[in-house]
């Protein structure tokens, strides 16, 4: 028997009209690279994007044209996430932080048809316009007064002007939810860069979950400041979720030190933030540097990689804040497991609740994960054994971007590459990556639990560990450490500073110290990187 409910397809404009017709004063606030702050309201955004919706149409995007953005996170782009999306075409967000190489032969994959870009990212696309093979029109994200006196990229139109010149009388199309909402590249922190094809329907469904209270806990009393880049998986979902439940929105522009985003939380009240470790190791040197507290945030979301336990504790101890570490991909929309409690931990001491936190967390409903062996045969939830972590769900990918011949899931689960155990509570912990992995003697070690003990040294600004090759045990794990400014720490004294906090046989072999641990575009230690440069490295014979 059919049901009898109202067949509505969800479309990302159902989240724009409900934000227009229900929180329509509600303020979006932008830092922008003009300069200056920019304020307006929801219904301000809704009826400008329907000028867009218009505006695109003149410039012959069509339901399915590719249309590519450069931009950071502001006003403007939220534009275009509802504009392009809404009219049926697809945004494809892209990374600027990429090699200018990998930037055009993304944008040359995705055949992008339109071209949006912030300012400050005009010479990176006038170094690869001659290489762009699609593109028939780039928009300056900026007004008439701003627009460059003179560049080398043919056709620039400005977006102010596009959106002047076009009526915001526009019907959002109905249509199918299957069809692709948004396109977004993977960070390329291995092998070639591959597109993730989101849905209407994987994206609306992925802000259902987003905002349940154990993930991001949004409400219309809410003030979201996203630092994860709309470039990022679509910031992590935050433009939707807030539109859908009427949060205030703070974007903070190209200004991401600690100092500008500090006074951008205190200014605007901010409640709520997502991004990843490093970011908020700048702020948290900042904000304690100069003895300052945050008045208004109560919540921070953590993830792209592990959040540090002393992050953790800094958060947590040092200024009240409930973080919520999570785990995610570009292939999985992203939001998958987040580490919130239970009420079994209510009580529990900090120092063991933070040890629940400190774990990647349990799964999103919609979202399901398991771990496997090689053979992909389940393997126990019982915290202690470490296997492939693979997940399924409405929101996680099911190809690749114009791949159709191979497909990579395995049983019908998509693998992360990542390595992981799950307690008996379902609470995910990343061990490791298959991708990325120290394997000694046939066991895994955990290398990012050897970071975690390392970044807990006072003198360690960022430490990576990598497996290099060992006669007897196959790999042994090489500590890569980054020190403070001005601080230093003896390979000895770091290889003593493990015992009792680990495994024995988990201890690094050696240590080396470095100028600078490169860093990926969206802040990932390039553990590839140092995996080639110190491949020949000795390591002492003990
Ligand atoms: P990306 O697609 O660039 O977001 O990268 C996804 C990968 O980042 C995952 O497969 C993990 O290896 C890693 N990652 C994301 N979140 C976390 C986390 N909370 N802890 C450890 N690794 C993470």
């Amino acid at each position: 028997m059919q049901g009898l409910m109202m067949d509505q397809p969800l479309l990302v404009s159902s989240l724009l009209r409900h934000a227009e017709r229900h929180h329509g004063s509600q303020e979006i606030v932008s830092r922008r690279v003009e300069g200056d702050i920019h304020r307006y309201a929801y219904r301000d955004m809704a009826a400008r994007s329907r000028c867009l919706a218009n505006a695109l149409g003149s410039l012959n995007v069509a339901p399915g044209t590719v249309v590519g953005t450069l931009a950071w996170n502001g006003y403007r782009h939220l534009e275009l996430y509802f504009a392009v999306s809404g009219t049926g075409a697809v945004l494809h967000t892209l990374n600027p932080r990429l090699h200018p190489d990998q930037l055009a032969w993304i944008a040359n994959h995705a055949e992008d048809q339109v071209l949006f870009f912030d300012l400050t990212f005009l010479p990176i696309l006038e170094s690869i316009a001659p290489r762009l093979k699609t593109v028939t029109t780039f928009v300056a994200m900026t007004d008439r007064a701003h627009m460059p006196a003179s560049t080398t990229l043919p056709n620039v139109v400005c977006y102010e002007d596009l959106v002047d010149a076009h009526d915001d009388r526009y019907e959002w199309p109905v249509f199918d939810e299957n069809t692709a909402s948004s396109l977004c590249y993977t960070s390329g922190t291995t092998g070639d860069p591959k597109g993730v094809l989101y849905s209407h329907r994987s994206t609306l469904l992925h802000t259902y979950g987003a905002a349940l209270p154990d993930f991001h806990n949004l409400s219309a009393r809410d003030v979201v400041l996203p630092v994860v880049p709309m470039f990022h998986v679509n910031a992590w979902g935050l433009p939707y979720t807030a539109s859908m439940v009427g949060a205030k929105l703070v974007f903070p522009g190209a200004a991401l030190d600690g100092k500008s985003l500090y006074e951008l939380f205190e200014a605007e009240r901010a409640t709520f933030t997502c991004g990843v470790p490093t970011v908020w190791q700048a702020l948290l040197a900042h904000v304690e540097q100069h003895g300052l507290k945050f008045h208004h945030l109560k919540r921070v979301g953590i993830g792209g990689s592990a959040c540090p336990p002393a992050m953790l504790a800094s958060f947590e101890r040092g200024h009240g804040i409930d973080v919520m570490h999570g785990w995610g991909m570009t292939e999985t929309s992203p939001l998958c497991s987040a580490s919130t409690l239970k009420l079994q931990h209510d009580g529990m001491d900090l120092d063991q609740q933070l040890h629940v936190k400190a774990k990647q967390g349990r799964v999103l409903f919609g979202v399901d994960m398991k771990i496997t062996d090689d053979a992909g045969a389940d393997l126990p939830w019982d915290g202690q054994t470490s296997g492939n972590l693979v997940v399924r769900g409405p929101w996680v990918l099911n190809r690749y971007f114009k791949n159709t011949e191979n497909s990579p899931l395995q049983d019908g689960w998509f693998p992360t590459g990542d390595v992981a155990s799950i307690d008996p509570e379902g609470y995910m912990q990343i061990t490791d990556r298959s991708k990325d992995v120290i394997k000694s003697g046939g066991e895994w070690i955990g290398s990012i639990d050897l970071e975690n003990v390392a970044m807990s040294h006072p003198a360690v600004d960022m430490a990576a560990c990598i497996g290099v090759p060992h006669p007897k045990w196959d790999e042994r794990p090489l500590l890569v450490v980054q020190c403070k400014p001005g601080k230093a720490v003896s390979r000895d004294e770091l290889l003593a500073f493990y015992a009792g906090k680990i495994a024995k046989w988990w201890t690094p072999d050696d240590v080396v110290f470095v100028e600078r641990i490169p860093l990926g575009t969206t802040g990932k230690m390039l553990k590839s990187q140092l995996r080639d440069q110190f491949r020949s490295h000795r390591l002492p014979t003990v």
